[in-house]
């Protein structure tokens, strides 16, 4: 859409008039960007991004304009990754609240010290405007139920955005949907939003006394053990990773939770809010434990060689500790325990497949192929492709190539040619025609 443009701004303002009217007493109106990197850059959208060092300027210089037509209401508008950096040369009108984003940040440390630019942003936004907020994140997107240790940075994060005059935030979580320790989570965020310099032990003793009684310092020993990996460690922690990409889970506190968990939960088994409660907590190792070993080499060996039953042994205990704990979803696309049960085991189905096929057996000896391949190949992997939101990647079969026009990437892919198989950790096309699998 271009901002340069009257006529656009016209439209955008006579569209905001008619929504107004609908809800008179609404205070606040939203007019953002989309949530992508596709802006305007004609000649005079360019210029202008130019001129204010920041596209934010072009978007601020539009909004600003639409803002004047309802100086009785407040127009909130998105610093959203290409309209993050503040601009130079414009503020916000009066009636405007920048919301300010922080979804690129590493989790892993504080903002201050681990994302020094948007810190650079937040100090930036706050000489220009006394409108602003934040809109940060606070749990693993990617994976809902993987874990997350990001609870040292709580706290300095929110006493930072407070000195430099933010004054709305929006912490944003797993919202309807469970997610690791997310009542925790939003108890604890709650408390330090009424309160940026309360005793965070205090808020979270209470609360584990509360919640988990006797499982308390064992998830405390837990939480501690991973934080200190994420702290020792090198890499960074974002809000969208996987966890065979999470160096601090091979922590021994994952042992630790899992060993001194499991006595609790034989001892306490009659209690179902217990443990509904340490389900919550406990679903989140298995998870993290599941995934890694899709990727570990000797553990993938291992499982191949396991009779199907007893891997959906260990993926039911996974579902039904989802189930006892409320967890519907495994990210925020929406992914039903249920259907990662599913799609793992037809995951291993390939790995075998795999292992069969370089060991010389033909792909369609596999008794788990001839079914798979009758999905609707191009609706199979769309869906997939969105749920996951996953790279895809094409598993040739040794002695064939892949079809000329087949670069590598779904959207290019010859459907008619490939099956496309969703595989939990990656989307894995087989490919047909030339293989005649
Ligand atoms: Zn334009």
């Amino acid at each position: 859409m271009c901002l340069s443009n009257d006529t656009v701004r016209q439209i955008v303002t006579d569209a905001l008039r008619e929504k107004i009217r609908e809800k008179p007493d609404a205070k606040y109106w939203s007019v953002s960007q989309n949530d992508n990197y596709d802006y305007c850059k004609c000649p005079r959208c360019a210029a202008a991004d130019l001129r204010y060092g920041s596209p934010a300027g072009t978007l601020l210089g539009f909004v600003n304009k639409i803002a004047a037509s309802f100086p009785d209401k407040t127009i909130s508008t998105l610093a959203y990754q290409y309209t993050r950096q503040a601009p130079r040369g414009i503020k916000p009108a009066k009636n405007v609240s920048v919301c300010l984003c922080s979804i690129e940040c590493n989790r892993g440390e504080s903002i201050e010290d681990g994302c020094a630019d948007f810190a650079r942003d937040v100090r930036a936004w706050s000489a220009l405007t006394n409108h602003l907020m934040i809109w940060d994140y606070v749990v693993q997107f990617r994976s809902y139920v993987s874990p997350f240790p990001n609870w040292h940075t709580l706290q300095p994060n929110l006493q930072f955005f407070r000195q430099h005059g933010v004054n709305m935030v929006f912490e944003q979580g797993s919202g309807r949907d469970r997610s690791e320790f997310s009542d925790m989570r939003a108890y604890l965020l709650a408390k330090l939003m009424w309160n940026p310099q309360a005793n965070m032990d205090s808020i979270l003793t209470d609360f584990g006394d509360g919640y988990y009684g006797p499982a308390r310092p064992a998830i405390w020993a837990y939480i501690h053990r991973l934080t200190e990996a994420v702290l020792n460690g090198d890499r960074q922690l974002t809000i969208y990773n996987i966890p065979q990409n999470e160096p601090f889970l091979d922590s021994a506190g994952m042992d630790v939770l899992n060993r001194e968990l499991g006595q609790l939960l034989r001892t306490h088994r009659d209690d179902s809010v217990f443990i509904n409660r340490m389900m919550g907590a406990y679903t989140p190792v298995l998870f993290a434990r599941m995934e890694r070993s899709k990727t570990d080499s000797t553990q993938l060996v291992a499982m191949l060689k396991w009779p199907t039953a007893q891997l959906d042994r260990n993926l039911r205990a996974f579902t039904e500790g989802c189930a006892r704990a409320g967890i519907r979803n495994l990210h925020e696309g929406g992914y039903a325990p249920g259907q990662y049960r599913l799609d793992y085991l037809a995951y291993i189905e390939n790995m075998r497949l795999a292992d069969g096929v370089a060991n010389g057996k033909r792909p369609t000896d596999h008794p788990g192929l001839h079914h798979l391949c009758q999905r609707r190949p191009e609706r199979a992997h769309q869906q997939a492709h969105r749920r996951n939101r996953l790279p895809l990647q094409l598993a040739g079969v040794p002695g064939h190539r892949p079809p000329g026009h087949c670069d590598g990437r779904g959207e290019r892919a010859g459907f008619n040619d490939t099956g496309f198989l969703s595989a939990g950790s990656a989307v894995v096309g087989l490919l047909s025609r030339e293989s005649g699998v």
